[in-house]
């Protein structure tokens, strides 16, 4: 991606694909991430005598790592301070005309903070462990010290939502065995899971 890519998404409003495959309108990042890091705040401003608004801790740290970092950059590339906002300095950097040694470092760092962003905004759902159930191919339900769960189903999208079972995926995390496809419904029915009986009708 490039410096304009990354810089539109941190601090535009852009489109993004929705699990329906259609795009949507949606804010520029670092405005979801301030929105995150005060949930309770509305566009009025509040006042002194309202009830203290909940702060996202984890939200304010990247917040305050990714403006100090720009900062930095920006003294360090043009020998001043920038004024004004975050975003509008992302935007400014982007239309520099760099070396391309800073070039390719903004563009490795600031894909960094959309990706921790994104991840702090929008956590990946772990998979869901089939807990008890023996894997077929190595015969074992756990393994290692800690008796870990050898068999998981992937069944979320990056959003959260669930996928259509036909894109559904079951791996052994002892053997790395892996299902995929019309396989995964047959293979939870073998295993007499919950998930098994709700696709049972599906194929
Ligand atoms: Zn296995």
């Amino acid at each position: 991606m490039s410096l304009k890519d990354s810089a539109h998404r941190l601090a535009r409003e852009h489109l993004k694909m929705d699990h329906d495959g259609k795009a949507h309108k949606v804010p520029a990042l670092l405005t979801d991430l301030r929105t995150a890091v005060t949930p309770g705040r509305n566009s009025s401003g509040g006042g002194a005598s309202g009830p203290p608004i909940p702060i996202d801790p984890d939200a304010l740290d990247l917040l305050r790592n990714i403006e100090t970092e720009a900062r930095k950059d920006y003294r360090e590339i043009s020998g001043e301070c920038w004024a004004g906002e975050l975003e509008a300095l992302l935007l400014h950097v982007s239309g520099l005309d760099l070396t391309p040694e800073w070039s390719n470092y903004l563009a490795r760092v600031w894909l960094e903070w959309i990706d921790r962003i994104d991840a702090h905004l929008w956590p990946v759902k772990p998979r869901r462990k089939l807990v008890g159930k023996v894997c077929p191919s190595c015969g074992w339900a756990t393994y290692g010290e800690e008796r870990k769960t050898c068999l998981s189903l992937g069944c979320w999208d990056a959003e959260g939502n669930m996928r259509a079972i036909g894109t559904w995926d079951i791996e052994c995390a002892s053997c790395e065995a892996s299902w995929a496809g019309e396989q995964v419904a047959w293979l939870l029915r073998a295993l007499d899971t919950p998930e098994g009986a709700n696709v049972a009708h599906v194929s």
